[in-house]
């Protein structure tokens, strides 16, 4: 059987008196890239932020290889290999790309750093071309690159990819698609928030939709894709 590697059990959270996330449930399991889809709002910053916590829970729970999150800093689930690229990027932009980089590896003790950050390379050309640059001037398809780029040289076992391709070009779109993908294929586990939602179930494994709070729909990825609600709610038909 394959290991869960993220499960989450009747998870609440509020900001104050509003519910932001009523009793959401989902399991990632190893190999996976499940895609966490639905509207503005309706909740998926929230439940990564839980995950990662950086937002309190007001009830229920969250495992990480099988061991409650609660209590542990951001930095432990790092060196465990939970590792999320937020909404909004969050690079250093005061500091060049390969320092954001070597940002990313800072937990690592081991003599790959530099092999790794060839790798990230050979996926974003555009970031070795570009590697003496700040990273605040660059646009933002080349720091959502970064930010993707510095979480894997964190070698994560679990990805949380928040929003990737929001607010980028048709080109860069395709790009980050491609690279989500590639990252996956090469044994990463991937949770994927997106609003995109037929980019993100067409390279994922299962998907989840969530409303207001609460998951309304889950299954295999391709049958989201054709689920006739999806296809109304989500995909403009
Ligand atoms: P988006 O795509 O806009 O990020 P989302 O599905 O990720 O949407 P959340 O950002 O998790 O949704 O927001 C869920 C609900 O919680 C929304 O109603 C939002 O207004 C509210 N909310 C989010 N952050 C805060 C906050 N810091 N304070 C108060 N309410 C918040």
């Amino acid at each position: 059987m394959t290991q869960t590697i993220l499960k989450i059990s009747g998870l609440r959270v509020a900001y104050g008196g509003i519910q932001a996330v009523k009793g959401v449930s989902l399991e990632v399991r190893e190999g996976e890239l499940v895609s966490l889809i639905g509207a503005n709002g309706a909740g998926k910053t929230t439940t990564l932020k839980a995950v990662t916590g950086t937002q309190p829970i007001a009830d229920g729970g969250v495992e990480y290889l099988g061991v409650p999150c609660k209590g542990k800093g951001a930095w432990d689930l790092v060196r465990q290999g939970l590792v999320m690229v937020p909404e909004g990027r969050g690079t250093f932009t005061r500091m060049t790309i390969t320092e954001n980089l070597l940002m990313g590896a800072f937990i690592r003790k081991d003599r790959e750093i530099d092999t790794d950050i060839e790798k990230v390379f050979e996926w974003f050309p555009r970031l070795k071309e570009r590697r003496n640059q700040l990273a605040g001037t660059m646009s933002g398809g080349e720091q959502q690159m970064l930010a993707m780029g510095r979480a894997l040289m964190a070698r994560p076992k679990l990805l949380l990819l928040d929003e990737p391709s929001m607010g980028l070009s048709p080109i860069m779109v395709d790009k980050i698609f491609e690279v989500v993908n590639d990252i996956h294929r090469q044994g990463v586990t991937v949770l994927l928030v997106e609003q995109n939602a037929s980019r993100a179930l067409q390279i994922a494994n299962r998907g989840y939709v969530m409303e207001s709070g609460e998951i309304t729909m889950d299954g295999p990825a391709d049958q989201l894709l054709k689920d006739p609600r999806v296809r109304a709610a989500y995909l403009g038909e």
